[in-house]
């Protein structure tokens, strides 16, 4: 079911939605900017599902919630409400002018059934600087009935006029016992529908996964239902434990299994559409590179070296590992690995190849701990 309640932490944008709904006052255009996995997609689906409920109820502290019970808020839970819009694109990387338009033909139709009509565009900071210019004139006149979300992982790829044009409300990283709350919830949600399954999943794994997640709870939650991230965290576990005394071979080695040639390799070749859960799962695998991981890892062995806390690692089930490099490394060189870091962005953009690069990051990482 669709609720404010749901959504975890986000206090600013849902009372922000909440006092727009109770107003009546909701804008003709919001943009929704948020990293992946911030649970963005959600926020949309229940202020969409808000906007066009026909009965709408109050939340423990007077505000609207959608009912979860008129025939347009069960469509919106099951996304097959008529007036809210999933606008699609034709290429993967781009949303361009004629996805717009085709928009913007349909803007200009009359809601079904519903006193709005709500458009959701995912990933619009894709939108080429043409689709912009077209979807301006949209919000520059829109119908009484149109509203307009765009998901967005960063404002900085639009135009000063569509900002302009927009509210623009902010996902924030939510703290970790909040996200571990939320997991732990879920987790027993799902065990009291399948009673009988066993439930294999500890506070560890949900402590490490609010760790990983950086304030976003839906990608924690992916994180906990992904044995494949799982095996890559492990695989770059192992690698940074013993990075100190690896051969160069080693090495190169490590660059190859790793690049992101080979980690798109794997799974854009067959993709199985029909299995949403590997689908998921091969996604936030993608997403993670061992750059990340290696700047966690890194990270970690700071804050350990810094104050001798145990409980902040978030490698949490590598605290030994972690001890042990801490104990080999200075400042300096944990300086010199960030540097090195930094070096690794700047030849990706320079179009170095992803594994050329890293094998140059790790033996730059290395030689802090020869
Ligand atoms: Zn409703």
């Amino acid at each position: 079911m669709l609720k404010f309640s749901d959504i975890v932490g986000q206090k600013q944008i849902k009372e922000h939605m909440q006092r727009a709904l109770l107003d009546g006052r909701v804008s003709h255009a919001y943009i929704i900017d948020g990293a992946r996995d911030s649970d963005k997609d959600l926020v949309a689906d229940v202020f969409a599902a808000a906007i066009q409920c026909a009965d709408p109820a109050t939340d423990a502290n007077g505000m609207p919630e959608p009912c979860g019970k008129c025939i347009s808020c069960i469509q919106a839970a099951a996304k097959a409400n008529g007036d809210i819009i999933y606008v699609q694109h034709e290429k993967p990387k781009s949303i361009g002018i004629g996805d717009i338009r085709l928009m913007r033909d349909d803007v200009a139709i009359k809601p079904y059934s519903c006193e709005h009509k709500v458009y959701i565009i995912n990933d619009a900071e894709l939108m080429t600087a043409a689709a912009q210019n077209a979807l301006l004139k949209t919000l520059e006149e829109p119908p009484e009935y149109a509203v307009i979300l765009l998901l967005a992982d960063g404002v900085s790829n639009f135009l000063p006029t569509v900002m302009s044009r927009c509210v623009t409300l902010r996902m924030k990283p939510v703290p970790e016992e909040k996200i571990e709350e939320y997991c732990r919830r879920r987790i027993e949600e799902e065990a009291s529908e399948h009673p009988g399954e066993p439930v294999n999943t500890g506070a560890a794994e949900i402590k490490m996964a609010a760790g990983f997640s950086g304030g976003n709870a839906g990608r924690a939650l992916r994180i906990l239902g992904s044995e494949s991230f799982d095996a890559k965290r492990q695989a770059a576990a192992a690698l940074f434990e013993n990075i100190g005394s690896r051969t160069g071979a080693d090495l190169v080695q490590a660059a190859q299994e790793f690049s992101e040639k080979k980690a798109a390799g794997k799974t854009s070749g067959k993709k199985q559409p029909k299995d949403a859960v590997a689908e998921d799962d091969n996604n936030i695998v993608d997403t993670w590179k061992l750059t990340d991981f290696l700047e966690i890892w890194f990270h970690d062995v700071s804050i350990y070296k810094a104050t001798g806390e145990r409980d902040r690692i978030v490698f949490c089930d590598h605290t030994d590992g972690i001890i042990r490099i801490s104990d080999r490394i200075s400042f300096e060189g944990l300086q010199n690995i960030r540097n090195a870091v930094g070096e690794y962005d700047k030849r990706r953009r320079a179009n170095v190849s992803d594994e050329t690069a890293l094998e140059m990051l790790l033996l730059s990482v290395r030689s802090q701990l020869h």
